[in-house]
């Protein structure tokens, strides 16, 4: 549903993606750890062309863009790639002028068209499944973190993406809030929906995903399913990094 090839991403001197080669199947969840500023976040971003990769190609639910490239085909491609893809950040993004209802309806009434009704019967639908149904009528600012970010979760399956793309969603949350977002991920990957995170939490990856890919210098230098990843990494680096996360 998801592939990259020979991915390379440069911000001045510094090449944070040096040529990545990265498979996700369909209903596959795909977990991405590796040290601070191996290019987790890069590479995410990438793959639903937020940041442009410099080279490569990134191909999504069959539109292919060939990075570096111009011309009005592949503008139609990239708002497609988008479109079939949502993303959930560190910093939730809500837009704080607007209730958790009217984030969650936002994008299905200006991008998919739909009536506001239809719109908010959607809302009000995801907003339960995350376990907010009594805080429709809530702006962020009077939202924990942990809340806010199920708001963002509900918001990005209201533009019913074939994958989600998830950027550390616990990171910028106090440590309490962590299971009630996790849970939501883990009830999500269940349900067999399509997802790539970024994560720290290797407990989490371990319950969670199908297979575990393991960047390094901008390199992916290990993926395997997370038994073994776990257990055996072949990697000295893996091996290191697992020792000191514990
Ligand atoms: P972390 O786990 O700390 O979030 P990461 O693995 O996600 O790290 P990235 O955020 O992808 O790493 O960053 C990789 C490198 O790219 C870092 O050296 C970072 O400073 C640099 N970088 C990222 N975004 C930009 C940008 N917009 N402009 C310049 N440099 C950037």
């Amino acid at each position: 549903i998801v592939s990259v090839r020979g991915l390379r991403k440069r911000f001045g001197d510094n090449e944070v993606l040096k040529g990545i080669d990265l498979d996700v199947r369909p209903g596959e969840v795909v977990v991405v750890m590796g040290p601070s500023g191996s290019g987790k976040t890069t590479l995410i971003r990438c793959l639903n062309l937020l940041e442009e990769p410099d080279t490569g190609t990134v191909s999504m639910c069959g539109n292919q863009v060939d990075c570096g490239g111009r011309g009005r085909s592949r503008a139609a491609q990239v708002r497609e790639i988008r479109r079939r893809s949502a993303m959930v950040f560190q910093q939730f993004n809500l837009f704080p002028h607007l209730t958790a209802l009217q984030n969650v309806m936002e994008g299905p009434i200006s991008v998919r068209g739909l009536r506001r009704t239809e719109a908010d019967g959607l809302g009000r639908r995801l907003l339960a499944l995350v376990g907010l149904d009594e805080k429709c009528d809530c702006y962020p600012a009077t939202l924990s973190g942990g809340q806010k970010q199920r708001v963002a979760i509900a918001r990005a399956l209201a533009m019913e993406p074939q994958v989600i793309l998830f950027d550390e969603p616990t990171s910028a949350l106090d440590p309490e809030l962590h299971a009630e977002v996790l849970q939501v991920i883990r009830d999500l990957a269940g349900n067999g929906m399509t997802m790539v995170i970024v994560t720290h939490e290797t407990a989490f990856a371990r319950d969670v995903a199908d297979r575990v890919v393991f960047m390094d210098g901008g390199n992916v230098i290990e993926e395997a399913p997370p038994q073994r990843f776990f257990t055996a990494p072949a990697h000295p680096r893996v091996q290191a990094f697992l020792r000191l996360v514990g």
